[in-house]
C-alpha cells in the first residue's frame, strides 16, 4: 500500500469529498466513479483534462488486480482467473455462464483462517483481507476481460467474508450502486462458515442480499471437528441467527452440506440433519439445502460421496420436507474449487526459490 488515496475503494459521496479536497468540482466524481468501474486506468479517461489525470496518478491509485493467470474450461466454458494483487499475493475468481446470466465466484481475503479441514484456502492461514477495491475489481477485470455483462455475485472464493467485515459491506454497496455495475442485492450471495457475530451485526445494514451457511455437519461433535468454528459457535446458536436473518430481511436462507465418504453422507447422517433443523429450525422457516460432493484436496484424505449416497441422502431429506439440490459442479478440469491455484502457485514459487 502506498500513501496515495484508494479511489476505487470510495462510493460516489466519498469521491466527491475528495475531489473538493483537490480543488475539482463536483461532476468530476461523477465522471471518475463511472470510469472507474469500467476498469480504466487514469490515463484512459479522456473527458478529463491531462492535468487532472495526472494530478490524479500523483495522489490516487485504482488497485485493480492484474490477471496472473488464466483458464478456460474445455467442459463447460466456465473461465477461472489468478489475480495478482498491488503486494503481490495471489487470489482466484471463477466466471460461471448461466441460463440466467453471468456469475462470478469471487475471494474476499487472501488466505483465510477459519481452518476448515476439508477446504484448500485455509492451508496456508489467512495473510491479509483484502480492500473493497479488491474485490471490486475483480468483478470489473473479468467484465472487462470477458466483454460480457456479469449480472451474479457470489462471495464463496477465498477467505470468510464476515472475518474481513467492513471492507466486505463497502463493496456490496459499491456493486450495488446505480453509477457503477448496478448488481442488484437479489443476485449477490455471500457465504459463510457460521461467523454469528456477524450475520447479527449485517442483520442492520439493509443488504438484502441472499445469506448462504455452510452446515456441513449434522451434529456439533462431527462439526466442531471439521470446522474450528463451530467450537466458538455452535449449530444451535448458527441456526438460530439464519433463523433471524429470514425473519427480518424474507430471503430464503441456502445451507451449504459438503458429502464427504462416509463421513457426513451416511444415513444415519441424513437422520441427523432432519432432526437438527426440526428442533432448531422447525417450521419458522423453509430449508434448502445445497448438497456439494467434495472436492477432495491432495492435503487431506476426504473423498467425495459415491453418486448413490449423494441419491439417497437428497431423496431422504426430500422426504422430509426439505428441498434439496445437487451442486452440480462447473470446471472440474481447470481446478475450479477455490483455493486450490492460490495454494499452487504458492508453492510453485516456494520452490522457485529453492
Ligand atoms: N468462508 C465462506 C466462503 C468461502 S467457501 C464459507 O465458508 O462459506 C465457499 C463454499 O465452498 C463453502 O461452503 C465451503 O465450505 C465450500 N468448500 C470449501 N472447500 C471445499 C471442497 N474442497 N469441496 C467442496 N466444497 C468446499
Amino acid at each position: 500500500m502506498t500513501e496515495k488515496t484508494d479511489l476505487l475503494s470510495m462510493l460516489p459521496g466519498e469521491v466527491e469529498e475528495y475531489c473538493k479536497s483537490i480543488g475539482e468540482p463536483r461532476f468530476r466524481a461523477g465522471q471518475i466513479f463511472k470510469w472507474m468501474h469500467t476498469g480504466a486506468s487514469f490515463d484512459e479517461m479522456s473527458n478529463l483534462s491531462k492535468a487532472l489525470r495526472e494530478k490524479l496518478k500523483e495522489n490516487a491509485v485504482l488497485y485493480f488486480p492484474e490477471i496472473a493467470e488464466k483458464f478456460v474450461s474445455a467442459k463447460d466454458g466456465t473461465v477461472k482467473y489468478l489475480w495478482r494483487l498491488y503486494d503481490g499475493q495471489n487470489v482466484e475468481s471463477v466466471f460461471m455462464r448461466y441460463h440466467h446470466g453471468n456469475t462470478i465466484c469471487i475471494s474476499t481475503q487472501a488466505g483465510c483462517r477459519m481452518g476448515c479441514a476439508f477446504c484448500a484456502s485455509t492451508l496456508g492461514g489467512k495473510v491479509r483481507d483484502l480492500l473493497p477495491a479488491e474485490m471490486l475489481g475483480q468483478v470489473i477485470m473479468a467484465q472487462r476481460d470477458m466483454g460480457e455483462r456479469i449480472s451474479g455475485i457470489v462471495l464463496m472464493g477465498i477467505g470468510e467474508p464476515f472475518d474481513n467485515y467492513e471492507n466486505v459491506v463497502k463493496f456490496l454497496r459499491l456493486v450495488n450502486d446505480p453509477a457503477g455495475l448496478n448488481i442488484g442485492y437479489r443476485h449477490i450471495s455471500l457465504s459463510t462458515c457460521g461467523v454469528v457475530d456477524g450475520i447479527d451485526r449485517f442483520l442492520g445494514e439493509d443488504i438484502p442480499v441472499t445469506l448462504s451457511v455452510s452446515l456441513h455437519a449434522p451434529t456439533d461433535a462431527l462439526r466442531s471437528e471439521i470446522m474450528p468454528i463451530n467450537r466458538k459457535w455452535n449449530i444451535e446458536k448458527l441456526l438460530g441467527a439464519a433463523v433471524r436473518y429470514f425473519e427480518k430481511t424474507g430471503r430464503r436462507i441456502s445451507f451449504e452440506y459438503t458429502l464427504i465418504a462416509g463421513k457426513n453422507d451416511t444415513k444415519e447422517g441424513a437422520q441427523q440433519l432432519v432432526a437438527t433443523m426440526r428442533k432448531y429450525v422447525g417450521r419458522r422457516m423453509p430449508i434448502h439445502v445445497n448438497l456439494i460432493p467434495v472436492n477432495p484436496i491432495k492435503e487431506r484424505e476426504f473423498e467425495a460421496s459415491e453418486q448413490e449416497s449423494i441419491k439417497k441422502f437428497a431423496e431422504y431429506l426430500e422426504k422430509n420436507g426439505i428441498v434439496a439440490t445437487v451442486r452440480r459442479t462447473l470446471g472440474p478440469d481447470i481446478n475450479a474449487s477455490c483455493g486450490q491455484l492460490r495454494n499452487k502457485k504458492n508453492q510453485d514459487e516456494k520452490n522457485a526459490l529453492h
